[in-house]
């Protein structure tokens, strides 16, 4: 307190003083200082007020102003001041030092408010420092360098993981905390940083007790003394376990990154807003062709971009800069050249405190799809081409196929196709007209449900045609058609697959013809055909050149030239010299359209021989009436010449024959009437026996003449039948055992139980004429044989007849063995019939002497009509003899099969 009152006291004897000096040195000074008589008194109050405060200095104005009034302005010595311009200096000197008072205290106030406060600043800072110190996990740290004592804060050794305290100072002692691999980069930082003069900062791990790694970083600033040598290093130490984490954490992040950014597939680029490159992958580089990143970093990408593309390719940049993402295609070119066609997206990339925003852009090779997208337009494009082409062509077609099942229908030709249903699916009109049903009913209808009658045929074909894809071709159908029933008709069908591109049935095609006409014409034709085949005429056709283009089988026996060999050859081939005028003549004649009837002349055979015909000559016309050639039809006449002069002969022979008896019936009968041997009786009664002999005779005569003819033509029906052999031989032989006692000739019967094929009538008339034959012709006292034997079928005893060929009758040809047969043989004594009159006594009328007909009674006509009654059955008769010896007449006849094998051999 009493230091407080003696302060303020002896601030204002300051003043005082501080005046009074002021004034002493004015007074003192006044002739040099003329001007500046205030300027010690300003001094007065700066030092008074710098010392005592402002109330002091206030009392220094006070007292300075006075001092300046009263002895520096006149009327000097006084208080008063006459000159205004006096009283403003004295005011302003007063204004000035107050102003410097105010200042100075003010000053003086702010100073010992600092010095007050100042410790308690200090405080409050180490207070803060020191949690702040702790907060951060910052240590601090003093190495003398001078000592080597190192001090380190209670934040420094907690993170050493050290015992508050525990540190001994010792530079061992922390580097033996470091991780040993840190340690000797940690001493090189240190040497660094003492040599270059230059901070200390480096980062290590230290390795606590507890054996955790813990990142600290440690900074530091070297002191020097006057020498320059570095005497001590202070910093601070700091735990950075989170950062290095984070930096760890942050490099692994980048390390992907730059993992992804490489290995992307894509070009990845990074571009300014303006295409200034900043960054760009390997795939990039490999895109636009370029070895490596800094050829092209820092530059424009645009002169890569086609020249076409590059304003679009600046404003797309400029446009994402701005904040728009977006894609872009267009078109590069490579460093090399190459040029391809790029996709790209690109967004917007701002990275935090830069002014400017660049373009992240990820960028696509799209030449390949560009490439593929064209040709998938140009095959787009060349399919609808094709498209439009085959639509087109189909339209065609359908029109084409329209007309054409039209054409068809106008040709008579039946169209129709079916689907896999047997639906009709379209169907000419001439088809329909065939099914009896308009075309409209037809389309999507089966056949089974529009001709029901058809389908059972048809449907097995369709099913064929499906199963197997082979086309049923030209197939025969006849049937009835609704429209005209009872008429049956005639078509060719066919029927084939549609097939697919895939081989696949799609439909089924129809063609339907009729060939009713056809078959008629064929039939007419065939029939024709046969008429001409089986004629006994030879029929010939040639041209008006006369070369033969036809020649029937009868033709080939008649004239003895094959088909083969006489068509195409001139018709003079068979015609004779002498012929050939008259031939020319005809050949006038048809080509005139006349006709040549029953022309009777000669032609040639191959051997050269002459044969006779009857020729009929007739044009040949063409289907338009125009002669093209002639037909010939040839009769062999000589034959009917034969039979002509057989019939003559037959009918003066028969003549001949009959007039004989009726002359000696007449003669006799004559001379009785006339009454000549009236008076003879004897005579008379011969006459008239004669008569009776000869119209015995006559009857024979006329009832073998009957016979034969009736034989002859065939009006006489043999009927066969199975008959005992034995029983057929016994009863003839019975029949003339009085004739053969009447010739004295002994009759033995040799049988056999075997039955034959035979009219039992017939054959007795048969075995009866031989017998009365050999009895006629064999001298009294002599023997006949009726025998009979089986022979084999093949077999033929001594004759030349062929027996084999003869077919027996139709009820033993069921067997398929050759059939055996009978042999009857009819043995005599007699005079035995010359060899050349063999054959011929088997005609008619004909003897081997012409008195036997007088002598024995015979008509010549016996032996004739045994062979006509052995045709009959399909047998052979025939005569061996030897002249003088006798004759063994012989006839065959089938055995019936049970018989067969029996008995005995011929
Ligand atoms: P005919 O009524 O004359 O016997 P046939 O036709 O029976 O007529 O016989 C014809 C001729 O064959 C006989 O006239 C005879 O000359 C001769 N002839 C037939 N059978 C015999 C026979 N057994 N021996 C000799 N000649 C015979």
């Amino acid at each position: 307190m009493r230091s407080t009152i003696y302060r303020r006291v002896a601030s204002y004897g300051i003043a005082i003083a501080a005046t009074v000096v002021a004034l002493l040195l004015s007074w003192w000074l006044q002739p040099f200082l003329e001007c500046t008589i205030g300027a010690f008194f300003y001094l007065a109050v700066m030092v008074t007020t710098l010392y005592g405060g402002f109330r002091p200095g206030m009392v220094t104005i006070v007292l300075s102003t006075l001092a300046i009034n009263y002895f520096f302005m006149p009327p000097f010595d006084q208080f008063t001041a006459a000159d205004p311009a006096d009283i403003v200096q004295l005011g302003v000197f007063a204004l000035v030092s107050f102003v410097l008072n105010l200042l100075n205290s003010n000053l003086q106030h702010s100073k010992a408010t600092i010095e007050r406060l100042n410790p308690q600043l200090i405080q409050d800072s180490h207070d803060r420092l020191q949690m702040t110190l702790a907060a951060a996990q910052m240590g601090l740290w003093d190495w003398n360098l001078v000592t080597g004592e190192i001090v380190w804060s209670p934040e420094h050794e907690q993170l050493f993981g050290l015992v508050l305290g525990s540190f001994d100072g010792r530079y061992e002692t922390f580097e033996a905390r470091l991780h040993p691999d840190d340690r000797a980069r940690n001493s090189e930082a240190i040497q660094q940083a003492l040599q270059n003069r230059t901070p200390y900062q480096h980062e290590y791990r230290v390795v606590w007790t507890d054996g955790s790694v813990h990142w600290l970083e440690g900074r530091g600033q070297v002191a020097y003394d006057e020498a320059g040598q570095a005497v001590r290093m202070s910093g601070t130490m700091m735990n950075i376990d989170q950062r290095k984490q984070s930096e760890m954490a942050l490099t692994r992040s980048e390390q992907q990154l730059r993992a992804i950014f490489d290995a992307e597939p894509e070009c990845v680029k990074l571009v300014s807003a303006d295409g200034v490159l900043e960054q760009m992958n390997p795939a990039g580089l490999a895109m636009i062709e370029a070895d490596r990143l800094e050829q092209v970093r820092g530059q424009n990408v645009c002169p890569l971009i086609a020249p076409a593309h590059q304003q679009a390719f600046l404003a797309f940049i400029r446009q994402v800069a701005e904040g728009k993402p977006g894609t872009l295609e267009f078109e590069m070119i490579g460093f090399r050249g190459t040029r391809c066609w790029l996709e790209s997206h690109a967004v917007p990339l701002h990275f935090p405190g830069e002014a400017t925003t660049q373009v992240l852009a990820i960028t696509r090779d799209i030449t390949e799809q560009k490439r593929a997208a064209a040709e998938i337009k140009q095959l787009n494009a060349d399919l609808e081409q094709r498209v439009a082409e085959r639509t087109f062509a189909l339209q065609q077609s359908n029109l084409l196929l329209n007309s054409f099942f039209d054409a068809a229908s106008s040709a008579a030709i039946g169209l129709c196709i079916h689907d896999h249903d047997l639906r009709f699916l379209q169907i000419n009109a001439t088809l329909a007209a065939i099914n009896g049903q308009p075309v409209e009913r037809h389309i999507g209808r089966t056949v089974a449900e529009l001709l029901p009658q058809l389908a059972p045929i048809v449907e097995p074909l369709f099913h064929r045609v499906l199963a197997t894809r082979q086309p049923i071709l030209n197939l025969e159908v006849s049937s009835e058609v609704p429209s005209q029933p009872g008429l049956m008709r005639h078509w060719l069908a066919s029927y084939f697959p549609i097939l697919d591109e895939t081989n696949a049935v799609r439909a089924i095609g129809v063609i339907v013809v009729e060939i009713s006409d056809r078959k008629q014409a064929e039939a007419s034709q065939a029939r024709l055909a046969a008429i001409v085949a089986s004629s006994q005429d030879a029929i010939i056709s040639k041209t008006l050149d006369g070369i033969i283009v036809s020649w029937n089988a009868s033709a080939e026996k008649l004239f003895g030239y094959s088909a083969a060999e006489a068509i195409g050859q001139p018709i003079t081939l068979i015609i004779p010299v002498d012929q050939l005028e008259v031939e020319t003549q005809f050949l006038h004649w048809i080509r005139q359209g006349e006709s040549i009837q029953r022309y009777e002349t000669v032609r040639r055979r191959k051997d050269g021989t002459l044969v006779e015909i009857s020729l009929t000559l007739s044009p040949v016309k063409d289907a338009q009436g125009t002669i093209v050639g002639a037909s010939k039809i040839a009769r062999d006449i000589t034959e009917q010449r034969t039979l002509d002069r057989m019939k003559n002969e037959f009918i003066s022979i028969v003549s001949h024959e009959l007039r004989t008896p009726l002359t000696a019936i007449r003669g006799s009968l004559g001379l009785i009437l006339r009454g000549v041997y009236d008076k003879k009786p004897d005579k008379k009664h011969r006459m008239i026996e004669i008569a009776a002999e000869q119209s015995d005779r006559l009857v024979r005569l006329v009832n073998d003449i009957l016979d034969l003819q009736r034989l002859e033509s065939g009006s006489m029906k043999l009927a066969l039948q199975a008959c005992d052999a034995a029983a057929l031989m016994q009863q003839a032989a019975d029949a003339m055992r009085s004739y053969a006692e009447e010739h004295q000739v002994h009759l033995s019967v040799t049988p056999l139980p075997v039955s034959v094929w035979a009219a039992p009538d017939a054959i007795i008339q048969i075995l009866t004429n031989l017998l009365s034959n050999a009895i006629k012709f064999s001298d009294a006292g002599s023997n006949i044989d009726l025998a009979i034997a089986v022979m084999e079928s093949g077999k033929q005893g001594n004759s030349s007849v062929d027996v084999v060929g003869r077919k027996p009758p139709s009820a033993a040809l069921s067997s398929p063995r050759p059939h055996p047969q009978a042999v009857f043989s009819i043995q005599d004594q007699g005079r035995g019939i010359p060899a050349e009159k063999l054959e011929t006594v088997f005609e008619r009328f004909q003897q081997v002497d012409a008195s036997d007909s007088r002598d024995k009674g015979g008509t010549g006509l016996g032996l004739a009509i045994c062979r006509q009654i052995m045709e009959q059955h399909g047998g052979r008769i025939w005569v061996e003899s030897v002249l003088g010896k006798g004759s063994t007449f012989y006839f065959t006849l089938p055995l019936v099969a049970e018989d067969v094998g029996a008995k005995a051999k011929l």
